[in-house]
């Protein structure tokens, strides 16, 4: 199997950063996100101590990390200039602390628009002019961008899979896709014909259930969503990217993480 299983640290989002990883190392998982809007890991503002804490967490357990920007009030397409500055900045920020940890990827959030009367044709520009300067940075520096799915509602301007596969071709060459499985239910979409449609460029999956109206950020299999399907599909194939848990907090989540992860492997075991 060349998929690697990983989990976010959005699951212990109530914790710090440090204690989220030790926490999700400790079930034996080796590929971690680190969601930058969990405590003391916020890009700029990053101590040497969470670093070095960080740093022999990877060395100890042998991790290798992603990283997830911050993603409250940062919106790649907004239609205020002076905005869309300053998610650059807040990115290329990320990009710094990337670098300082070894890590080889990044995520962006791009797909609504400032508001609904905002034309899709302009959001999209917009977008394009944030993602082509944050991914040459991100490609200078070695990392790979990779665009997430998050276009819903009133304020959606990708209408379609086809239309974020039009924004990645608008980006720099290295950039890559990342499907995330919650979001695009409630998009509206399959997300297994989502991982078809954008296969080649298919980096990383974020996994996640929903009722298909709100990003619930449910345990695996507490939703609608047909994890078999996509799992016997990605197996199928061969895929060698990351499936990244990444619920958010739950009662327990300790046990929360255990069924998923047997979930993510009962399902691969009878593709
Ligand atoms: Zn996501």
């Amino acid at each position: 199997m060349k998929m690697k299983i990983g989990v976010s640290t959005l699951l212990y989002e109530k914790e710090d950063i440090v204690t989220s990883v030790a926490r999700i190392a400790e079930s034996g998982v080796k590929t971690i996100e680190l969601f930058c809007e969990l405590a003391g890991f916020h890009p700029g503002k990053v101590t040497d101590e969470t670093l070095d804490a960080l740093a022999s967490l990877a060395k100890d357990y042998g991790l290798t990390y992603s990283i997830h920007p911050p993603c409250k009030e940062i919106n790649p397409a907004s239609s205020d200039p002076s905005e869309r500055a300053r998610v650059i900045e807040e990115y290329i920020e990320t990009i710094d602390l990337a670098i300082r940890l070894g890590i080889r990827d990044m995520v962006v959030h791009c797909g609504f628009k400032s508001n609904p009367d905002v034309s899709d044709g302009d959001a999209f520009d917009y977008a394009r002019q944030t993602l082509k300067a944050v991914g040459k940075a991100a490609e200078q520096a070695g990392i790979v961008m990779l665009l997430e799915n998050t276009c819903w509602g009133t304020t959606g301007f990708l209408d379609t899979p086809q239309d974020l596969l039009h924004l990645a071709d608008a980006c720099p060459p290295s950039t890559k896709l990342l499907l995330d499985v919650g979001h695009a239910i409630i998009w509206g979409f399959n997300p297994t014909e989502c991982a078809r449609i954008w296969f080649p460029r298919l980096a990383q999956i974020h996994a996640h259930d929903n009722h298909g109206e709100h990003d619930e950020h449910l345990e695996l299999g507490k939703g609608i969503i047909d994890w078999r399907e996509l799992l016997c599909f990605l197996k199928a194939e061969s895929w060698d990217g990351v499936f990244m848990i990444e619920m958010g907090q739950q009662e327990d989540s300790d046990a929360a993480l255990v069924r998923s992860l047997d979930l993510v492997r009962t399902c691969l075991s009878r593709c």
